[in-house]
């Protein structure tokens, strides 16, 4: 499984284009955030409701979007309009908006908290679980470490770990791991060398004019050479 698209919705017009030339490249689920949690307040915050139809018209034309939910009373309004929902880093342990997914039957993805322990991660799955929601995937995003270098650290032991001893699907999301365009395609080999059942990809048809995580988001041509390295067949 490959999930891919821009770090945010920017427009109508931005996120159908872009979807739709993903769509051309056999990818089903794309990345539709339109509530973003941003460090910095000042920053772009995502579109809110006004991107919903962005979504409706995604399914419409066959496509999954997969939005992140950033707070308890969202769920019940985003429930109708996406087909996975997203857990960011920085929910991983807002326990209440975990309780209210368990009560969904929508497909949840749960990001790692940046300095989450493995065992917390895996706790906070179990709140999901626990509410009736069965499908839980979990979604390595890199961690907090000493070394500035790359924007965090991907954890690939953790990705090994969690093949070996727990049921879970996991992905792994190379492009927040590193931070960098030029970084991703490697991280991204190396996660599914590690047994990752899929990846979460950040992608913009003008990289550099993203409006989020531009260092990070790769062009079209970036993607397609990363997908035929890791012999994608759509
Ligand atoms: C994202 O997927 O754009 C995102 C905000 O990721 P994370 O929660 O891993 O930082
Ligand atoms: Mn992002």
């Amino acid at each position: 499984m490959i999930i891919a698209g821009s770090c945010s919705l920017e427009s109508p017009q931005q996120a159908l284009h872009l979807a739709a030339a993903l769509q051309e490249r056999g990818i089903t689920h794309i990345r539709a955030a339109i509530f973003k949690p941003r460090t910095d307040p000042e920053t772009f915050q995502g579109l809110g409701w006004e991107g919903l139809s962005i979504l409706d018209e995604m399914r419409a034309r066959g496509l999954h979007p997969v939005t992140e939910v950033t707070a308890p009373e969202q769920v019940e309004k985003l429930v109708e309009h996406v087909s996975v929902f997203q857990v960011g880093t920085r929910n991983m342990y807002n326990y209440e908006l975990l309780r209210e997914l368990g009560h969904t039957k929508t497909p949840v993805i749960l990001k790692r908290g940046m300095s989450a322990y493995v065992s917390e991660w895996l706790k906070s799955a179990e709140y999901i679980l626990r509410g009736g929601n069965e499908d839980v995937r979990l979604c390595e995003r890199g961690i907090r470490s000493f070394d500035t270098l790359t924007r965090n650290v991907l954890d690939v032991g953790a990705i090994v770990y969690l093949k070996t001893y727990t049921p879970f699907t996991v992905y792994a999301d190379p492009s927040h791991a590193t931070g960098d365009r030029r970084l991703v395609g490697g991280a991204a080999r190396a996660a599914l060398a590690a047994g990752a059942d899929g990846l979460m990809i950040e992608v913009h048809e003008e990289p550099d004019a993203s409006w989020t995580d531009a260092k990070q988001a790769l062009s079209l041509e970036m993607f397609d050479a990363l997908l035929e390295s890791i012999g994608w067949n759509a």
